[in-house]
C-alpha cells in the first residue's frame, strides 16, 4: 500500500516529546497544528489492497490444518486431544512438533523464535532467540528442540511478582501453551515465530495472566460437566468459556501526541478545556469513517486477519475521534492472547498512518471514555452455547440452571468483579455517565426477568413472545423482534445468548475479568450441581422439582443484583444502597476485594490462584496504581511549571504593559482580563504548591494507605490544578498557548 499518510517525515513533528517552544513554529502546539494541516491538505493516495481475505487469512498462524499437513497422524491426533479436549500434553511429541513448527516458520522467513508471555503489568512480553547455533567448522545449524519449544527461561526478574520471586528464588519459566496457536509476527527487518506461553516461578506459582486463565477454564469445565451429566449429556466434550471483547479506542494525529507530554507519557490529557463543540450532537457516532482512519482500519484488520484474529465489526464510537473494533468470539484463553495482539496491532498500525492510538480509558475529560466490553459465555463442540435460551426459554431447564448460576455468582462476588476492572485509568471512566457505574448489577431483560419471576412464584409456564417488529412501512421486511431490549447502562448484561461485562477498561488485559468470571461461575455451577445431584441421587424423576426449588432459592437470595433500569441515574445509586449492593467507587476502595476470605477460599478450592498468588496480585496492582498516579502528578507539575506558567505570565506581562503604556498617554485600560489572569496565575502557583506537597508528603505506611493517599490527596490536588489551567486556556492569548487543544486533537483527522 502506498499512502501519503505514512511518510515517515510527516509522522514526527519538529516539537517532539513536548519540548518547549520550537524555533520555527512558535509553541509546540503551533508546530503540531501546522504539521497536521500540511499533511491533511497535501494530496493523498491510498491504494486499498484488493487481495481477497481468504488468501491471507491465518497465513501467519500454525493452524490445525498446517499441523495436519506437517505432523505425523498420531502426533497430530495427540495434539488435538490436548487443544480441543483439555487432555494432558504428551511430552514425547514435543521434538516432532518443534521441528515441524521450525520448518514452517523458517519457510516464512523467520530467523528467531520468541516465547511470548503476559506478565502482571498487563502488557505482552517476548524474549527472542535465534534458530541458528554456530558449528565447530565455522558454519551454523538451525536448531529448535522440543525442550526449546516447551520451556524457556527468560530472566524477566524485573516483572512485578508481588513478592513471589525473591532474589534468591528468582528463576522464572515460560511454558508452551499448546491451546493458543503459534504465529509469525512480521517486522520490517524480519519475522519471528511467536509461541504463546505461561510464565511461572521456580516454585510453580503463576507470575502471569495466562496461567490462571487456563486453570479457571479447567475448573469451569469440570463443574459444567456435572450439570451436563445431570441433563444426560455425557460425551465429555470440553466446555470452554468463550470471550468476544469489543475494543474502543481513540485516534489522534501523531503530531498532537508528541506535542502533549501528558498523552505521550500518561496516555491521557491531564489538562484541556472543554471544546465549544464536543460530542453533544452525537454526529460522530456510527458516522462515515474518515478516509485516513478507514485506511488505518483496513490495514490493521489485514494484519489481524493474517494472525488469524477474526475481527468482524468496525465503527465510529460516540466521542469524536473514538472508534471500535470487535472480533468474533473465541475460546477465552485464545481470545485473551488475541486481544493483546489486537492492542499491539492497533498501536503499530496507527503509528504507520501518522496517528496515535489511545487505549486509555479516559484520554479526554468530559468526553466519553473507552471500555472493552467482554462478551462471555460457555459452550462445547457437542452442546453449543449453553447460554442460548432457544425459542422457549422457560422450557430450557439446562439454560435456566446455567443462567441462575451466573446470577448467583455475580451477586456473591460483586466485590471481586469490581476489583478485576479496577485501575487508575478505569476510575476516571466508571460512573462518569457514559460507562456503567461502579455498582455491579445484572441486566436480564424483560423475557428472562419474567421467566425467573414465574419460577419464583411456583413455576414457569410461558415465555414472553418475541413477536414481530412492526415499522409501518410496507416496503420494509418484517423483522423478528428480540425478546429482550438492550441496556447500555448495565455493567453485566444478558445480551441474548451471552453476558456482556461492560465495566472492563479499554486498556486492560481481559485475563483478570475472564479468570474472575470463569471461577465465580464454576463455584456457582458446583453449588447447583451438588444440589441437583443430591436431589436426583435416589429418584431421577425428582429433577424438575429440584430445579424449580434450586432456582427459586437462588432468586430469593440473589435477586437484589438484578436491575433492568437506568444504571446511570442517581435513583439507582440510592436504590442499590437500599439493596445492600457494594459501591466501590475507586481502585483504592475496590482492590482489597481480591483477597476477601470468600475469594481466597474459592480460588484455592478450584486451584485457580493460591492465597500467596492472590496477595502477590493485590500487591502488584496496588503498586501499579500508585506508580500511575505518581507519574501523572509529576507530569502535571512539570507541564504546569514549564509550559503553562510561562505562557500565563507572558500574557499577564503583555496585558500589564499595555495597561501601563496606555496610562502614559492618558488612556484608561479596562483591567478585567488582567485581573482574571493575575488571579489565575496566583491560583496556579498555589495549585502547584499544594500538589507538590501531596506528592512529597506521603506518610502512608501500608500499601492500602499508599493507595488511599493517591486517591484522597494526590488526585484531588491534580484536579484542582487542572481547573485553574483549563480556565487559563480559555483566557490566555491563543498564539502563546502551548498545548494542542481538545478541539484540535479531536476534530482534525
Ligand atoms: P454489540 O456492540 O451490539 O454488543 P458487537 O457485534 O459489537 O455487538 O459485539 C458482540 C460481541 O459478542 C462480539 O465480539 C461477538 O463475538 C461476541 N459474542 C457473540 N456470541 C458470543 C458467545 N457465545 N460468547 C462470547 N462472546 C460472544
Ligand atoms: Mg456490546
Amino acid at each position: 500500500m502506498s499512502t501519503a499518510f505514512a511518510s515517515p517525515s510527516e509522522t514526527t513533528s519538529s516539537s517532539a516529546a513536548g519540548a518547549s517552544a520550537s524555533s520555527a513554529g512558535g509553541t509546540p502546539r503551533r508546530s503540531a497544528v501546522s504539521a497536521v494541516v500540511n499533511r491533511l491538505t497535501s494530496p493523498k493516495t491510498i491504494d486499498f489492497v484488493d487481495v481477497p481475505v481468504q488468501e491471507y487469512y491465518s497465513t501467519n498462524v500454525f493452524t490445525k490444518s498446517v499441523m495436519k499437513d506437517r505432523l505425523p497422524k498420531s502426533v497430530y491426533k495427540s495434539l488435538l486431544q490436548t487443544i480441543d479436549s483439555g487432555a494432558k500434553l504428551d511430552p514425547a511429541i514435543a521434538d516432532i512438533v518443534a521441528s515441524a513448527i521450525k520448518d514452517w516458520a523458517m519457510e516464512k522467513g523467520a530467523t528467531h523464535y520468541a516465547h511470548v508471555f503476559y506478565p502482571l503489568t498487563g502488557a505482552t512480553a517476548e524474549k527472542h532467540d535465534s534458530f541458528l547455533s554456530p558449528t565447530s567448522d565455522g558454519g551454523t545449524l538451525s536448531e529448535f528442540s522440543g525442550k526449546q519449544l516447551c520451556q524457556g527461561e527468560p530472566d524477566g526478574s524485573s516483572f512485578p511478582s508481588g513478592g513471589i520471586r525473591v532474589t534468591s528464588q528468582a528463576r522464572g519459566y515460560t511454558i508452551w501453551d499448546v491451546t493458543s496457536p503459534a504465529y509469525i509476527l512480521e517486522n520490517p527487518n524480519g519475522t519471528t515465530l511467536c509461541i504463546p506461553t505461561a510464565f511461572v516461578s521456580w516454585t510453580g506459582e503463576a507470575l502471569d495472566k495466562k496461567t490462571p486463565v487456563l486453570r479457571s477454564m479447567q475448573a469451569l469445565n469440570q463443574q459444567a460437566q456435572r450439570i451436563l451429566k445431570i441433563f444426560g449429556h455425557t460425551d465429555g466434550a470440553f466446555v470452554a468459556s468463550t470471550a468476544g471483547p469489543e475494543q474502543e479506542y481513540f485516534l489522534v494525529d501523531r503530531n498532537f501526541y508528541y506535542a502533549r507530554p501528558d498523552l505521550l507519557n500518561a496516555g491521557r490529557t491531564l489538562f484541556g478545556a472543554k471544546p465549544p463543540k464536543g460530542q453533544q450532537f452525537d454526529d460522530h457516532y456510527f458516522g462515515a469513517i474518515p478516509e485516513r482512519v478507514l485506511a488505518f482500519m483496513c490495514e490493521a484488520e489485514r494484519e489481524l486477519f493474517k494472525l488469524g484474529i477474526p475481527v468482524k465489526t468496525r465503527h465510529n464510537e460516540v466521542a469524536p475521534g473514538q472508534f471500535e473494533i470487535a472480533p468474533v468470539f473465541e475460546s477465552a484463553n485464545v481470545a485473551a492472547d488475541h486481544q493483546q495482539l489486537m492492542m499491539l496491532t492497533l498501536r503499530r498500525t496507527a503509528e504507520k498512518y501518522g496517528m496515535a492510538c489511545l487505549l486509555h480509558e479516559k484520554p479526554f475529560a468530559g468526553v466519553n471514555g473507552s471500555g472493552k466490553h467482554v462478551n462471555w459465555s460457555l459452550g462445547s463442540s457437542s452442546q453449543g452455547n449453553m447460554l442460548d435460551p432457544g425459542g422457549t426459554p422457560h422450557e430450557n431447564a439446562q439454560f435456566l440452571v446455567f443462567c441462575a448460576a451466573v446470577i448467583r455468582a455475580v451477586y456473591k462476588h460483586q466485590g471481586l468483579l469490581r476489583a478485576v476492572v479496577a485501575s487508575a485509568g478505569n476510575d476516571h471512566r466508571l460512573g462518569a455517565n457514559e460507562a456503567p457505574p461502579a455498582i455491579i448489577s445484572i441486566f436480564l431483560g424483560d423475557q428472562l426477568t419474567d421467566i425467573f419471576e414465574q419460577i419464583r412464584a411456583g413455576g414457569a409456564n410461558s415465555s414472553l413472545p418475541s413477536g414481530t417488529l412492526e415499522v409501518g412501512v410496507d416496503v420494509l421486511p418484517p423483522l423478528p423482534k428480540d425478546a429482550g431490549d438492550r441496556n447500555r447502562t448495565s455493567p453485566f448484561a444478558f445480551t441474548g445468548n451471552r453476558f456482556e461485562f461492560r465495566a472492563v477498561g479499554s486498556n486492560q488485559s481481559i485475563s483478570g475479568p475472564l479468570v474472575a468470571m470463569n471461577t465465580i461461575i464454576a463455584e456457582s455451577v458446583d453449588y447447583c450441581a451438588t444440589r441437583l445431584e443430591a436431589a436426583t441421587e435416589k429418584d431421577p424423576d425428582a429433577l424438575n422439582g429440584a430445579i424449580q426449588t434450586l432456582i427459586s432459592d437462588i432468586l430469593s437470595e440473589c435477586s437484589p443484583i438484578i436491575f433492568n433500569g437506568d444504571g446511570y441515574s442517581e435513583a439507582w445509586h440510592k436504590e442499590a444502597e437500599k439493596r445492600g449492593l457494594l459501591n466501590l467507587t475507586t481502585t483504592a476502595d475496590a482492590l482489597s476485594s481480591l483477597v476477601g476470605d470468600d475469594v481466597v477460599s474459592m480460588f484455592s478450592k478450584y486451584g485457580v490462584l493460591s492465597e500467596r498468588e492472590l496477595h502477590s496480585r493485590l500487591e502488584t496492582y496496588q503498586e501499579q496504581y500508585c506508580m500511575t498516579v505518581d507519574v501523572e502528578a509529576n507530569l502535571a507539575l512539570s507541564i504546569a511549571k514549564t509550559m503553562i506558567f510561562p505562557a500565563a505570565v507572558r500574557y499577564q506581562n503583555e496585558l500589564a504593559s499595555t495597561c501601563a503604556n496606555l496610562k502614559l498617554v492618558g488612556y484608561e485600560f479596562d483591567t478585567d482580563t488582567l485581573d482574571s489572569v493575575t488571579a489565575l496565575v496566583k491560583s496556579l502557583q498555589e495549585g502547584i504548591a499544594v500538589l507538590e506537597d501531596a506528592v512529597t508528603h506521603d506518610s502512608a505506611s501500608t500499601p492500602e494507605d499508599e493507595c488511599r493517599h493517591r486517591c484522597d490527596a494526590v488526585l484531588p490536588s491534580m484536579l484542582k490544578l487542572r481547573e485553574t489551567v483549563d480556565k487559563l486556556e480559555e483566557i490566555v492569548a491563543d498564539d502563546i498557548w502551548p498545548l494542542p487543544t481538545y478541539q484540535e486533537m479531536l476534530f482534525i483527522k
